[in-house]
């Protein structure tokens, strides 16, 4: 359904514009770049934190950005902090998860400015993080941190009354807490 004089990439006989609106891939056998990106972003987002598996990389906000790019696929991610030992493996993780799409020799991309921050974490993220017995990120926590008044809720029994015992936790991305009020040892995933 090409218009001439636009500047189409590829044969006449399969024409690839980019176009808004899914593309009925059954009509021209051809995949879209807009269907593309949308299968592609399906199974990046899926991909999970090796360190918190009922976290995704789009719950955490690591991943930033999927694009098209020349008929490539481009997968922008950043990490939680440099040097997480968790980056490597979930970068490992999205071209298999591409991989199994059908979607081979993606570019991954990471970047480190702007950091990234417990902000991005999504609303989504936050309930499974507490579903998994990890107190979520309060929002804002990292500037109150900083002058040692966070307040961490028990994600057992919603104690606020609660203590930090070591400020790293089973991994560096958390700190062990306990609850004062039903006496049990939590994960709290750390702002920063
Ligand atoms: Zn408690």
């Amino acid at each position: 359904m090409s218009r001439p004089g636009e500047g189409v990439e590829g044969s006449p006989d399969h024409p690839q514009p980019p176009r808004p609106g899914p593309i009925p891939a059954a009509e021209t056998g051809c995949v879209g770049e807009v269907d593309l990106r949308a299968r592609a972003y399906a199974a990046v987002a899926d991909v999970v934190d090796p360190e918190i598996p009922v976290l995704t990389i789009a719950d955490l906000g690591v991943l930033r950005d999927v694009a098209v790019e020349d008929g490539q696929v481009r997968v922008t991610i950043t990490p939680t902090y440099s040097g997480c030992p968790a980056m490597n493996m979930i970068a490992v993780e999205i071209g298999l998860a591409l991989d199994r799409a059908g979607i081979p020799d993606a570019a991954i991309r990471t970047v480190l400015h702007p950091a990234w921050t417990t902000e991005w974490m999504s609303e989504a993220g936050r309930a499974k993080l507490l579903a998994y017995g990890v107190a979520p990120p309060a929002r804002g926590g990292g500037r109150r941190a900083l002058f040692g008044e966070e307040v961490v809720a028990c994600p057992q029994c919603g104690s606020a009354d609660t203590e930090r015992l070591a400020e790293f936790g089973s991994t560096s991305c958390k700190a062990l807490w306990r609850c004062r009020a039903c006496r049990e040892p939590f994960d709290y995933f750390r702002c920063h």
